[in-house]
């Protein structure tokens, strides 16, 4: 039987053994369900636009009843309550295609993620039968109610309370905050305190008496999704909709964001996709000094960095599928044990959270510079994406606070004898310092120096999560800044690691994108170097000085030797495809 995949453990495995997901492996059935997704976006939500942004929910809730008739709601839900329960892969594509429109992806992140996943994973059978048929058919619209005006980041702290009542039912008392489909959601699900300090997940539908939405948020963006403030003023629910546990309300709230948090990394990577297109086609049709400004090398930067930088989102969102999917595989399919294999990839998602977030800012705000003028006004889109696009480094957990779970997780998991965190940064140092000063390593090979570089930010991932370790013991979650540029190493090691693996699998296969594949990989890994160079010194300078930093600094000498490339070339062949086919042509 195949090994369970392990969170976090390619940070400890040779590279170039990984064999990862990617876009070239989709299935026939993954390019029906994308397709399907493609043409309900551009069919029937594009055109709606406007309708979405003046607030009117009823076409939303009519576009969201057309994907439960498209099957796109219930992809992953069990067969039995009308899902397809497809793989992870069959999720990404079509969340990616329906974050074209950021309003509608999040009512539909909203239904999707947070609510039909909470309820397949911990929902007893009399609850998934009540519920989950409406909300996969989209008849029954769904919202996730964790945050409150006092706790966003530290949801747990949450001040709404649930009273037990003598015939088992609970009296909710509470009001919770920038809620999702929070102004039309039937059913909410709603974490509370019960009975003193047991944080609960519980099923409240809006049909309850004492349930109610507050005005609609002025946004900065989204305005065609509904988030509004919803109160429980004595909202009686039943026994039977207490969802999970009492007191285990935190596994259903994390378990869910640890799922969520791939979804939005994917949603990022598809609305970057649909940017991009649009950047290189305006690029192509804006004339100044008498030429398309895309014959600019300075524009031509700027297409090129955006699909590098897309490309290597895209390549480790498609590995944490594959990953999740191959620890699906392994473990019964009951909702508990789903929950253990999310959780298991929580690392990855995390990272796929931060990275397209902060990837999708990048390729936004350089489409509304290649607009110029008209990036800044409504007649065109630039602008509408610019605003849509950065609340994603604030929901799911800001970008903070997954930085801290990605170098928190590693930690504990290597304390807990999981990984061979501690034995592997104690040996490393060692072995770099005896490592000749020249020895560039001898492998040859396609791409064989991004994998030797990738090889190196290991090693340096090691060393920094290793001296933090050694520095700070049992204090080093207070040293947020170390683990925070740990974190950063760590996100550029998996980016890498996944643009090396998939754009080497396209130089095997051949065919006319290969060199294109070839040159985005190289481009990552690259401009990585610099960036992991900057954060482990200045990680390593926070923690030691004198003669234990200048042996830190010459082991960071020996490990990290990138080989210059001519990334302007490359990116200047990239930026010249794209324009070329009015779109990214790696997907
Ligand atoms: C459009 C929109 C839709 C949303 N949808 C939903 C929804 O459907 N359901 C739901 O429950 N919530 C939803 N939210 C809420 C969202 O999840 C929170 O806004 C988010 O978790 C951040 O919480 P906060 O706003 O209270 O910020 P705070 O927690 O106050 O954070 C403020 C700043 O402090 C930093 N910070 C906080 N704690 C720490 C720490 N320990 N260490 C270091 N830095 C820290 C943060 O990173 C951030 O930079 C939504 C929000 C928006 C804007």
């Amino acid at each position: 039987m195949a090994t369970v995949p392990r969170g976090g453990s390619w940070l400890f495995e040779d590279s170039r053994s990984c064999a990862v997901f990617s876009p070239e492996r989709l299935s026939d059935e993954h390019r029906l369900m994308a397709k399907t997704a493609d043409e309900f976006v551009t069919g029937e939500v594009m055109p709606a636009l406007d309708r979405l942004e003046s607030k009117d929910w009823a076409l939303c809730r009519a576009l969201v009843k057309r994907c439960g008739e498209l099957g796109l709601l219930g992809v992953a839900a069990p067969e039995e309550y009308g899902g397809l329960d497809l793989d992870k892969a069959a999720s990404l594509v079509v969340v990616e295609r329906i974050a074209r429109s950021a309003s509608f992806g999040t009512t539909f992140g909203g239904q999707v993620n947070l609510c039909i996943l909470p309820l397949v994973l911990f929902g007893t059978a009399e609850q998934k039968t009540r519920y989950l048929p409406g909300l996969i058919a989209g008849d029954i619209i769904g919202a996730y109610a964790l945050s409150e005006t006092g706790s966003g980041s530290d949801a747990l702290a949450a001040k709404t309370r649930a009273a037990k009542q003598d015939d088992g039912s609970w009296v909710l008392n509470g009001e919770k905050m920038w809620i999702s489909n929070g102004g039309f959601a039937d059913l909410f699900i709603v974490f509370a305190k019960a009975d003193g300090d047991q944080f609960t997940a519980f099923l409240v539908e809006r049909s309850s008496p004492g349930v109610s939405s507050g005005k609609e948020e002025h946004k900065l963006g989204l305005h065609g999704s509904s988030t509004t403030p919803v109160f429980f003023q004595d909202v009686r629910v039943p026994v039977g909709n207490v969802l999970g546990d009492v007191g285990r309300g935190h596994k259903v709230a994390l378990n869910t964001l640890n799922y969520g948090r791939f979804g939005l990394g994917a949603m990022c990577a598809g609305g970057a996709r649909a940017v991009l297109g649009e950047a290189a086609r305006y690029a192509a049709g804006r004339r100044q000094f008498g030429q398309p400004i895309a014959a600019f090398g300075a524009i031509k930067h700027k297409l090129g960095e955006m699909t590098a930088r897309l490309y290597a989102v895209e390549s480790l969102c498609y590995r944490t599928a594959g990953l999740i999917d191959a620890a699906l595989a392994q473990s019964p399919r009951d909702g508990l044990s789903v929950a253990k294999a999310y959780e298991e990839m929580a690392i990855e998602s995390s990272i796929c959270k931060v990275t397209g977030s902060e990837m999708l800012d990048f390729v936004i705000d350089e489409n509304v510079q290649i607009h110029g003028g008209n990036g800044f006004v409504r007649d065109y889109p630039a602008e509408r994406y610019y605003r849509d696009a950065r609340v994603n480094r604030i929901f799911e957990g800001t970008n903070e606070i997954n930085r801290l779970l990605i170098t928190g997780m590693l930690v504990k998991r290597g304390l807990k004898g999981h990984l061979p965190l501690v034995a592997a940064a104690k040996r490393l140092q060692d072995e770099i310092l005896a490592m000749p000063p020249g020895d560039r390593g001898s492998d040859t090979g396609p791409l064989a120096a991004e994998w030797r570089t990738v090889a190196a930010f290991k090693q340096v991932g090691l060393m920094v999560l290793g001296t933090a370790l050694q520095t700070y013991g049992d204090t080093i979650e207070t040293h947020q800044e170390v683990l925070s540029f740990a974190a950063d190493i760590l996100i550029d090691t998996y980016a890498c690691e996944s643009a090396t693996a998939r754009a080497t699998a396209a130089l095997a296969a051949g065919g006319p994108l290969a060199s294109l594949h070839e040159g985005a990989a190289r481009i990552s890994v690259h401009d990585a170097a610099a960036r992991v160079e900057f954060a482990a010194k200045t990680a390593l300078a926070a923690m030691a000085a004198g003669d234990t930093l200048r042996t830190l600094l010459a082991a960071l000498r020996r490990v990290l030797k990138p080989v210059p490339v001519d990334t302007v070339t490359l990116r200047r062949t990239l930026a010249d495809a794209v324009t070329a086919r009015g779109r990214y042509i790696l997907e």
